[in-house]
């Protein structure tokens, strides 16, 4: 049996989003800034998509959404943008607020643009891996220009306070950005509702293709340029745009937003037993009160068994989980979200997360408890007697 628990890293493309998308990649190939029949016969298909998005996150198409290849350049783009347009021109407006648990694609960038001039606060999380929405706040000062805070986070799934944090930004005419790259089709991003300048998103996470995100800038917020070119997305960013993923990931978004409430409902409900079922395990620890977390993910930490260690017995048994985000699973280290929650660095060694979606079945849920279990015992028994033998040695 294979099982995919890995779903905060990628997921597998919805069927019905594959279908739309392969008549873009055989015969409705033309470049849609074409003026002829080619270019002329996509175009339909393009609008349809944004008019998914737009009513996906329920914003009116006055805003805008900006077409990118993944959340990365999201990501890259509001801060960079940001420091063109405000810093580089404004240096005492230099101030940014953000967690000290984002994506790499968010603290990588900050890194760089603070050695540039940038003036960055990290908020630390809890114990249980929550952000504290006054934290947010204290941190305001008369320079801050941005608040940049996940709507969930990747590895624990908690659900930042958002909502309160983007109210008081408002009011303090300070500019907000959420990372909702793992919030969308699993809880309500409603923009109606709450008030966000900017938004990342990825197709990826959310049942869509590979290799294509959005960034959505709420009207009057406009970013400069970073891709100069062509007058693609109205001048906004240049490139060919990439049609067939974008109309696969205009309906995985309505997809997706159409299962939010499966998500949480069937999938919280496997979610819950398989928690359940591994949390009995004696000395584990699993990071993050359920009601606080995105319904499909669970990071637990097993003592005395490596992560990696139990992430290749999983694997052996077709089960694919992860120790940590995918961006920084080619070196074998700690899980960083676990290190800045807790000062046990054991903690970080032997976290797993595990995360489903809603093609996740319950006969799967079922054979990951029962693999789970034994190879905890399996791993156990070969570090005692390791540990018993260097005793005796
Ligand atoms: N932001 C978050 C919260 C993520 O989980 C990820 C991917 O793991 C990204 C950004 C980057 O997404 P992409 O692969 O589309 O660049």
């Amino acid at each position: 049996m294979r099982v995919y628990l890995d779903n905060n890293a990628t997921t597998k493309i919805d069927p019905l989003v594959k279908v739309k998308m392969m008549p873009f990649l055989e015969e409705l190939y033309g470049n849609p800034n074409s003026l002829h029949k080619y270019g002329m016969e996509v175009r339909p298909a393009l609008n349809q998509a944004l008019g998914e998005m737009y009513d996906a996150l329920n914003v009116p198409d006055e805003d805008d959404i900006i077409i990118t290849s993944c959340a990365t350049e999201s990501n890259n783009s509001v801060l960079k943008g940001l420091f063109f347009k405000h810093i580089l021109t404004n240096p005492y407006k230099n101030h940014i607020i953000t967690t000290s648990v984002e994506h790499p694609s968010i603290l990588e960038t900050l890194l760089f643009l603070s050695e540039n001039g940038m003036d960055v606060t990290y908020v630390d999380v809890d114990e249980n891996g929550g952000i504290s929405a006054e934290d947010m706040m204290r941190a305001v000062t008369e320079n801050t220009l941005l608040i940049s805070m996940m709507w969930a986070n990747n590895e624990t799934g908690m659900i930042f306070p958002v909502e309160e944090v983007s109210a008081f930004a408002k009011e303090k005419g300070i500019l907000f950005h959420t990372d909702a790259v793992q919030a969308i089709g699993k809880v309500h991003v409603d923009l109606s509702k709450v008030h966000v300048d900017y938004l990342t998103f990825s197709a990826h996470k959310f049942h869509g293709p590979k290799g294509i995100g959005g960034l959505y800038v709420k009207k009057g917020k406009e970013l400069p340029n970073l891709l100069h070119g062509g007058e693609q997305m109205g001048g906004k960013r240049a490139g060919t745009l990439n049609v067939a993923y974008i109309v696969g990931m205009g309906l995985a978004m309505k997809q997706a937003v159409n299962h939010v409430t499966k998500m949480n409902t069937d999938v919280r409900r496997l979610r819950d037993k398989l928690e359940d079922a591994i949390s009995k395990i004696p000395d584990t620890i699993v990071v993050g009160k359920r009601e606080m977390r995105t319904p499909n993910t669970i990071l637990i930490s097993i003592r005395g068994v490596e992560g990696e260690s139990m992430l290749w017995d999983l694997n052996r048994a077709g089960i694919a989980a992860s120790t940590g985000s995918a961006c920084a699973s080619e070196s074998l280290h700690a899980n960083p979200v676990m290190s800045a929650i807790g000062e046990d660095p054991e903690l970080a060694h032997t976290a797993m997360r595990l995360s489903l979606s809603r093609y996740t079945t319950e006969e799967e849920v079922d054979y990951v408890i029962e693999i789970f279990t034994k190879a905890v015992e399996r791993l156990r028994s070969i570090s005692c007697t390791y540990s018993y033998t260097n005793e005796v040695a």
